[in-house]
């Protein structure tokens, strides 16, 4: 069995936001020419992506909201959805295959092909609600995931962690009143898109089964270990998760145009190993890291690298 899997493919850079918008394919290209130039990608398990049947992209989204960026196919250049939110005519293609590229993880993982694994996707999807676009996400790929989960493996319990700049609205929306998925958020507030306040825990029988950390601007590497050692910990000590999605913006570098926060790529590194300890102490090390956000090229593309070798050097 390979420590880590790793999904990339290049048609991931067909979804086009026009000129000029942050979440771009430069984005992706970056990561992967890096990670090929620090020989890093011989290391891990390949996966080839394909693309998501609409069956497992239905446990999660509207027909209406499917249609929608189905119909994007018929356009002639890139659209505005909302007012950051660009569609282009592949970016249905293009959800579809990053959707996929998380449920190929799973798989890999649940397969014992591998212990862990990341997915270099695009575009993003912890803003996409279950009937809405919004925040540069489409299909909301980290939740669909989880519903993969339960519905193919019939896994009893799962944590998402979403460590990305913006609080993941979507995802927390999607299972904030159920109780067998555990949705951790740390994000900056205030700042986009507004919500994840600390009271924010669950509804109904989900009550307690969310807990939003949400910290001023400027914060960095050792505020972010604290509250991984201290209120996740605990937390995952007594839900005990049976699998680990990770959202991993890498938008709270400090270089980072869209975020304010001071983590370095060390710091991602050592969340990750916080991640990777809870993953081995509760589920067999099952991990499944899902890029969200993270706007600074060379910064974002050097954060992937040391949460990859630290994914690829744990120890199970
Ligand atoms: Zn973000």
């Amino acid at each position: 069995m390979h420590q880590t899997a790793f999904t990339y493919h290049p048609d991931f850079l067909a979804h086009d936001t026009g000129p000029g918008h942050p979440e771009c394919a430069e984005r992706l290209e970056t990561i992967h020419q890096h990670l090929e130039r620090r020989q890093i990608l011989g290391r891990i398990l390949p996966l080839t992506p394909e693309a998501a049947s609409l069956e497992h992209i239905r446990a999660h989204h509207t027909p209406a909201h499917i249609n929608k960026i189905a119909q994007l196919s018929t356009a002639n250049g890139p659209v505005a959805l909302t007012p950051d939110t660009i569609g282009s005519p592949a970016t249905f293609q293009t959800a579809c295959l990053a959707t996929g590229a998380v449920l190929q993880a799973i798989d890999a993982v649940m397969e014992k092909r591998a212990v862990n694994a990341f997915c270099a996707v695009r575009p993003p999807g912890h803003h996409a609600e279950f009937n809405q676009i919004m925040g540069f996400c489409f299909f909301n790929n980290i939740g669909i995931g989880a519903r993969y989960l339960q519905s193919k493996y019939h896994i009893g319990k799962v944590a998402i962690i979403d460590w990305d700049v913006h609080h993941g609205n979507g995802t927390q929306h999607s299972f904030e009143e159920d109780p067998s998925v555990f949705f951790f958020s740390i994000h900056q507030s205030p700042h986009y898109p507004g919500t994840g306040a600390r009271r924010e825990k669950g509804r109904g029988p989900g009550q307690g089964f969310t807990l939003n950390v949400p910290l001023a601007a400027g914060v960095g590497n050792s505020e972010y270990l604290k509250v991984f050692r201290t209120e996740l910990r605990q937390a995952l000590d007594v839900f005990k998760p049976d699998f680990i999605l990770l959202s991993a913006g890498f938008d709270a570098h400090r270089d980072d145009p869209l975020g304010n926060m001071q983590l370095t790529e060390e710091g991602f590194g050592m969340l990750t190993r916080e991640v990777v300890n809870l993953a081995r102490d509760h589920c067999c090390g099952r991990l499944v890291s899902v890029l969200e956000g993270g706007y600074a090229l060379a910064a974002t593309a050097a954060s992937v690298e040391t949460h990859l070798r630290v994914l690829m050097d744990s120890q199970i």
